[in-house]
């Protein structure tokens, strides 16, 4: 689809991507397959229809507006049979209590753009801006460049959150107009990285390598530290010791949390990673005073 962009979700005010205030744009799609993923709704593109069990108070408004016959009440809330979903959202439009919600939009980027330049005052008092997000916003990067000429005519920062696993060409398109890459680095071990994600560790590299050539201080590694991927003092020091190579000087590490647990619910998917606990803040101290040791600038929790 030419020109649009698919959008599962537009953060205002957002604080936790990227410096100051923010709007953060999240695009679906993502070349990664992450089990502790928090947006399992952005990893393929299309619409999802997501079902708020708490919510629902059994009325059957769903049930009588499903041209599919694809909804039924059981124990006093809707039951959906998603294999006869069509994902219409007549269901959701209609539902009193907005229990049934779908995810997925295509947008175009004025429509978009619309969006994030209500707030250019915000920017501009905080050193914030725009911030693109998913999924892998880097895949759309055909797309995204008429968005990035607004922001570049507007003087609103653009900052991309990134898994890095992306052909490089999408980076170099990327890299004039960006102002900061918030790069994930979720482990240095080749084969785990296979093994957690199902891609490859080179690729992510060889484009942390690509920005840090251009401007290392245009890269912001991002370490989600999840256990039994990357939580030891060794894992991670591996982690810094590549941002250190590179002359990257900034390091977040981000406590695994199971906030995405939810959504996952709401899909009818069972949650994939075997972890069912959240890492606390405090749990990554020891590896934030490692960083600051070697003389990187560590925050914990971005
Ligand atoms: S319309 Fe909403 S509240 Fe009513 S049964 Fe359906 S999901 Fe539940
Ligand atoms: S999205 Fe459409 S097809 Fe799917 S359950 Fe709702 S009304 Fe039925």
């Amino acid at each position: 689809m030419t020109g649009k962009l698919p959008v599962f979700n537009i953060e205002r005010f957002a604080i936790h991507d990227g410096e100051g205030i923010r709007t953060a744009v999240f695009l679906q799609g993502c070349p990664l397959k992450c089990p502790w993923c928090a947006n399992p709704e952005s990893q393929v593109i299309g619409k999802k229809l997501m079902f708020l069990q708490k919510k629902c108070v059994g009325c059957g408004t769903c049930v009588q507006c499903c041209p599919q016959h694809a909804v039924s009440l059981e124990d006093g809330h809707a039951q959906l049979d998603r294999g006869s979903c069509v994902r219409c959202g007549a269901c959701a439009a209609a539902c009193p209590q907005a229990a049934l919600k779908i995810s997925g939009q295509w947008m175009t980027v004025d429509e978009i753009f619309a969006l994030v330049v209500r707030d250019a005052d915000y920017y501009r008092q905080t050193n914030g801006g725009l911030t693109l997000s998913g999924g892998e916003a880097l895949l759309h990067i055909e797309e995204l460049l008429p968005l990035l000429q607004d922001c570049k005519d507007h003087q609103i920062p653009v900052d991309f959150e990134t898994c890095g696993h992306v052909p490089a060409e999408a980076i170099e398109k990327a890299l004039p107009w960006t102002e900061r890459f918030l790069f994930d680095v979720k482990t240095a071990d080749a084969e785990k990285f296979r093994r957690f994600t199902g891609g490859s560790l080179d690729v992510v590299l060889k484009n942390l390598k690509i920005i840090a050539k251009y401007d290392a201080q245009k890269l912001v590694v991002r370490v989600p530290v999840i256990p039994t991927l990357n939580h030891t003092e060794k894992e991670i020091r591996a982690i810094l010791d590549v941002a250190l190579c590179l002359g990257i000087s900034r390091v977040d590490l981000l406590p695994y949390h199971t906030l995405g647990m939810t959504k996952y619910a709401q899909l009818g998917q069972e949650y994939p990673f075997s972890e069912k606990k959240s890492l606390s803040p405090e749990a990554l101290q020891s590896y934030a005073d490692m960083g600051r040791k070697l003389g990187l600038i560590v925050t914990i929790g971005g």
